[in-house]
C-alpha cells in the first residue's frame, strides 16, 4: 500500500467561509472527499472581513511572507471544513484581506490584488514549512493562487519545498490575473522570469500563463471544457499555451455537496422529497410562486435562473428572449447579482410584467435552494461553462435544466429524446435568442402534452450520482502521477 498523500489547498475561496461562485464550492467540498479517501488534506485561504474570526482557533506566532518590501507577517487562525476533520488555515493580514469585497467591487477591482494574492500564494508556503507539515502536492486554484507553482518552481529551488509536486486547476479560464508589465517585481521574482515562456503575454503579466508553464500537471473541471480551452474560440488567448500541455491537462467533473444540496434534507425548504417520492416538490413550487408574488397554480411551468449576471451566463440572450418566452402562459423567477445594466433590465422586465415574471438581484443561498427545489425548469444558456454546479443541483432537486451544449453542461445534461422519452434536460446549440425560445417552447410542449415524459426525466434526472467521491478518485491518480513526475518515483 502506498502512504497517504499529503496534499496542500492553496485558495481565495473556501465554502461557506468565502464564495463568490463555483470556485468557493469546490474548495469547501473536493478536500472533504479527499479526506474520506484516507488522503491528508489541508487548505490554506486568507481571514476575510466578516468571517466568524472568535470561532477560529489563534495559533500562536506568526508567519513571515517574504514580500518585495520586505517580510510582511501573517497570523494564522485554524478552523475546519463543516462535518469534518478538514484543517483550513486562515492567513490573517488586515491591510490585504480586512476589507468587504474579496476581490474588489463588480465595476473595480482592488489596484493591489497582485499583491495580496502574491502574499496568499506565498504565506501557504511560509506556513506549510513552520508548520514542519511538507505536503507531497501543492494544489492550486485559479489565478489567485497561481503563483504558488511558480514559487515552488524557482525560489523553493533546494528548499524544503523543492520536492513538492504542483496542480494548478483552472476553474474558469476568462479571470487570468492580468497586471501591467512593469508590475513584475510585485511578485518578488527576477525581471528575467518576464519572458514569453512564463509570465509575459502581449505585453502583460499574465499570472495564469506562469502557472501553466510551472506546474507538474494542469487540470480544469470537466473534460469538455478540457478540450474547448485548447481552441481560439475558447481559450482567451491562451490557447496555444494548452496545446502545448495538452497531454498533462486533464479535465475531471466537478460533484456537488450532497449534504448540502438534498431535496429529502434541506433545512431551507417548506417541504421535501427525493427521486421516489416527488410530492413535496408540488409545495415547494407553490411557495416559490408565493414568495415571487406570482399566481400560486400548479399548471403553467416555472422556469428559473440562478447565477451571476454576466456574458458568460449568456443572460443577454436570455434578455433578449425573455418578452417572447413571457408570451406564453409561463412563470420565470431569476436570483442574480452582476453587471449593473442586466440587474436593471430583469428589474424592469419584472416590473412590467408582475404576473409572470419576479427578478430578485441579490446573492440570497437559502433562496437559490428554495428556486432549484420550487422552479420545473432551470435556464443556463452559458456561452461558456468550465463546469457548471446549478444544473447538477437542479438535476438532484428534480428541476430540468435547458443548457447550451458548452463545456460542463455538455457532459453533465442527456437531451431529451422525444421517441423514446428519455434524457435529463433540453439541450441548445446555438446561442441565439431564437434558439433559447424555441427550446423553452420545446420543454413547455412536452411540459403540456407528454406529461409522462417530463415525469420520467425527472426521474432519470434525480437518480444521478454527482457526488464527489469518483471527482476525488480522479485527483488522487491526479496526485500520485504528478509525485511520480516531479520525483521521478512514485511515494514511498
Ligand atoms: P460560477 O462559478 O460560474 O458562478 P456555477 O454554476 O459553477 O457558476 O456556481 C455558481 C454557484 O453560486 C452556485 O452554488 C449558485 O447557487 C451560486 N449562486 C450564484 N449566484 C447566486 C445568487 N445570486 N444567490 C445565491 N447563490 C448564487
Amino acid at each position: 500500500m502506498p502512504r497517504p498523500l499529503k496534499v496542500l489547498f492553496v485558495a481565495s475561496e473556501c465554502a461557506p467561509f468565502a464564495k463568490t461562485g463555483g470556485l468557493g464550492d469546490v474548495i469547501g467540498a473536493l478536500p472533504i472527499a479527499l479526506h474520506r479517501g484516507g488522503i491528508d488534506v489541508r487548505v490554506v485561504i486568507p481571514l476575510y472581513a466578516g468571517l466568524p474570526w472568535t470561532q477560529l482557533e489563534r495559533l500562536e506566532g506568526t508567519v513571515g511572507v517574504p514580500m518585495w518590501f520586505g517580510p510582511a507577517w501573517a497570523g494564522v487562525r485554524l478552523g475546519r471544513l463543516p462535518r469534518s476533520e478538514v484543517p483550513v488555515y486562515f492567513l490573517e493580514h488586515h491591510r490585504y484581506f480586512d476589507r468587504p469585497h474579496l476581490y474588489g467591487t463588480a465595476s473595480q477591482a482592488y489596484h493591489d490584488n497582485l499583491e495580496r494574492f502574491a502574499f496568499l500564494s506565498r504565506g501557504a508556503l511560509e506556513l506549510s514549512k513552520a508548520l514542519g507539515w511538507i505536503p507531497d502536492v501543492i494544489h492550486a486554484h485559479d489565478w489567485q493562487t497561481a503563483l504558488a507553482p511558480v514559487y515552488v518552481d524557482t525560489v523553493e529551488w533546494a528548499q524544503p519545498l523543492h520536492g513538492c509536486a504542483t496542480v494548478y486547476t483552472i476553474h474558469n479560464l476568462a479571470h487570468q490575473g492580468v497586471f501591467d508589465g512593469d508590475a513584475m517585481f510585485v511578485t518578488s521574482l527576477g525581471r528575467e522570469h518576464y519572458n514569453a515562456a512564463e509570465f509575459e503575454h502581449f505585453g502583460t503579466l499574465n499570472l495564469t500563463k506562469a502557472a501553466l508553464a510551472r506546474s507538474t500537471l494542469l487540470s480544469t473541471v470537466s473534460p469538455t471544457y478540457a478540450r474547448e480551452i485548447q481552441t481560439s474560440a475558447d481559450g482567451f488567448g491562451l490557447d496555444g499555451v494548452l496545446a502545448g500541455r495538452s497531454g498533462d491537462l486533464r479535465g475531471i467533473l466537478n460533484g456537488i455537496d450532497v449534504e448540502e444540496w438534498d431535496p429529502a434534507t434541506d433545512p431551507h425548504l417548506p417541504a421535501h422529497f427525493d427521486a421516489r417520492a416527488r410530492d413535496g416538490k408540488a409545495a415547494c413550487k407553490a411557495a416559490l410562486q408565493e414568495e415571487a408574488r406570482l399566481p400560486v397554480r400548479p399548471d403553467p411551468p416555472l422556469f428559473s435562473f440562478v447565477g451571476r449576471l454576466t456574458r458568460q451566463k449568456g443572460i443577454d440572450v436570455l434578455a433578449h428572449a425573455l418578452e417572447r418566452i413571457l408570451g406564453w402562459d409561463v412563470q420565470v423567477v431569476l436570483l442574480g447579482t452582476g453587471d449593473p445594466d442586466a440587474e436593471a433590465f430583469f428589474s424592469d422586465a419584472a416590473r412590467a410584467r408582475p404576473d409572470r415574471f419576479a427578478a430578485w438581484i441579490g446573492f440570497d443561498n437559502a433562496r437559490a435552494h428554495r428556486i432549484e427545489a420550487g422552479a420545473d425548469f432551470l435556464l443556463m444558456p452559458s456561452r461558456f461553462e468550465p463546469c457548471g454546479l446549478n444544473q447538477l443541483y437542479s438535476l438532484r432537486y428534480g428541476t430540468l435544466p435547458i443548457v447550451r451544449a458548452t463545456g460542463g453542461l455538455a457532459d453533465t445534461v442527456v437531451n431529451y429524446d422525444e421517441a423514446a422519452g428519455t434524457g435529463t434536460g433540453f439541450v441548445l446549440h446555438d446561442l441565439r435568442p431564437d434558439s433559447l425560445v424555441d427550446t423553452v417552447g420545446w420543454a413547455l410542449s412536452t411540459w403540456h402534452d407528454r406529461p409522462e415524459h417530463i415525469a420520467r426525466l425527472r426521474q432519470a434526472a434525480m437518480e444521478q450520482d454527482f457526488s464527489w467521491g469518483r471527482s476525488a478518485q480522479q485527483y488522487e491518480e491526479l496526485y500520485r502521477e504528478a509525485v511520480v513526475r516531479r520525483r521521478g518515483h512514485a511515494l514511498l
